[in-house]
């Protein structure tokens, strides 16, 4: 099929059947689902098997950033399945090279490294981290220190590093050589570096999310920030930032430490990169050369495929001018969000956020939680996802218009309404 055969999206629209039943029986249940099934997108919209329109402001959790079906997505995935889909990286991959040369001119990075999850982009962070601790800082037993409530991802390595017991019960033995340390505390980031200088082990390197994701959308404190690179500096450790989540523009910012007035000696990219597309990046300013030949690999990292794609998203990013859209569509929500919570001080405690990923935080002292506002949203065509329990998160696409903030703020309205009722 040629670019100009491919179906006009609007020719997808008769409702499909789906098979619950069969779908559970043969699938694993590693995931709690909602019970719907969806079949379609366009723009900030995507639709169920029963035809049911939703205002999507999970977008794959913060992945989708172009939306559903962008024509420069469509384009991009055409073209590049049409010349070449997957190559081994035994050769040179020109897609990326300018995909990697797009980020090391976007960014405080000099080079790149390119994996497919953001789990695989901190394993390889880890990895480096690792090395450079044994072979620079010569450090027997190497520590990397990461905070309470952080996210980093599900392999054995990243949920040890995650700092919530929650997603490492069960899994012991964990994997050795991580240390939790309290989030925007220097004090105690202070004393964990000097309470760990003990024999062999030391601090080899500090891993942190610029704003907490998962964890309950916690900003980042500046002036924490700042002191914990001073630190690094001091004492040549390494830092690491988690910006899986954070990253490729959703702060309205390309990067969440900008946000921050810190850059980091390495970082990792997943989720917006691709807009949908499996990629993880490793990148790192200065310490380039120290996984060497042969000592970190993946078989689908980087293919021709997902960097053609990635490219059009970061050219997309770039040529809409998609930061500003964040930037703005992000105090509409936010003040929109505010006014909500005005109506409900007992029960929503704070509204927090950068451009488009924000928290609307519901009080301990309530039996309702995140999730029951969720499902009474998704009911009314509103999709959200919570972070953590009492946290709900809004994370539409970056190219999220007026109206559809404007909409989703309607129906959140009506779904406070009625489940303060109710509460
Ligand atoms: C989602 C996420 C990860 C894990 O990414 P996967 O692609 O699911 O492996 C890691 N870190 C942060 C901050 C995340 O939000």
């Amino acid at each position: 099929m040629s670019i100009e055969t491919l179906p006009e999206q609007t020719q997808i629209n008769s409702a499909s059947t789906f098979d619950k039943d069969s779908f559970d029986q043969n699938v694993m249940s590693t995931y709690g689902r909602f019970p719907i099934a969806l079949e379609r997108g366009s723009g900030s919209q995507v639709w169920d098997t029963q035809g049911k329109e939703y205002l999507d402001f999970v977008a794959g959790i913060a992945t989708c950033t172009l939306g559903h079906a962008h024509p420069s997505l469509i384009t991009a995935v055409t073209k590049q399945i049409q010349k070449l889909h997957h190559v081994s990286n035994l050769y040179y991959i020109p897609e990326q090279g300018e995909l990697a040369r797009w980020l090391v001119e976007h960014s405080c990075a000099d080079r790149a490294f390119f994996c497919n999850s953001g789990a695989e982009a901190n394993e390889a962070a880890i990895k480096l981290a690792r090395k450079y601790s044994h072979t620079v800082l010569e450090i027997e037993k190497p520590i990397i220190l990461t905070a309470n409530a952080s996210f980093h991802g599900r392999t054995l390595a990243t949920i040890t590093a995650t700092g919530q017991p929650k997603y490492q019960k069960n899994f012991n033995p964990l994997v050795p050589g991580f240390h939790y340390i309290p989030y925007n505390d220097i004090e105690a980031l202070e004393a964990a570096i000097g309470e760990l200088d003990e024999g062999d082990y030391r601090v080899g390197a500090i891993m942190l999310e610029p704003l907490q994701g998962e964890g309950g959308v916690n900003p980042g404190n500046r002036a924490y920030f700042q002191r914990v690179r001073q630190i690094c500096d001091e004492i040549g450790i390494l830092l690491i930032f988690d910006e899986v989540q954070v990253g490729m523009g959703r702060t309205g910012k390309l990067w969440g430490y900008e946000n921050l007035g810190v850059e980091p000696d390495v970082f990792t990219s997943a989720k917006g990169l691709g807009g949908g597309i499996p990629i993880g990046a490793m990148m790192s300013k200065k310490f380039c050369d120290v996984l060497q030949p042969g000592e970190h690999a993946s078989t689908f990292g980087g293919n021709p495929f997902v960097c053609g794609v990635a490219m059009a998203v970061c050219q997309t990013i770039e040529r809409e001018n998609l930061l500003s859209n964040v930037t703005a569509r992000g105090e509409q929500l936010r003040s929109g969000l505010q006014a909500i919570a005005a109506k409900y001080p007992q029960q929503i405690i704070d509204v927090r956020g950068w451009g488009l990923i924000n928290g609307m935080e519901l009080s301990p002292d309530i039996t309702l939680n995140a999730i029951d506002i969720v499902k009474a949203a998704m009911e009314e065509g509103l999709l959200l996802v919570p972070a953590g329990s009492k946290v709900v998160r809004f994370v539409p696409p970056l190219i999220v218009t007026e109206a559809d903030v404007d909409r989703a703020l309607q129906i959140l309205s009506q779904v406070m309404a009625s489940v303060m009722e109710d509460c």
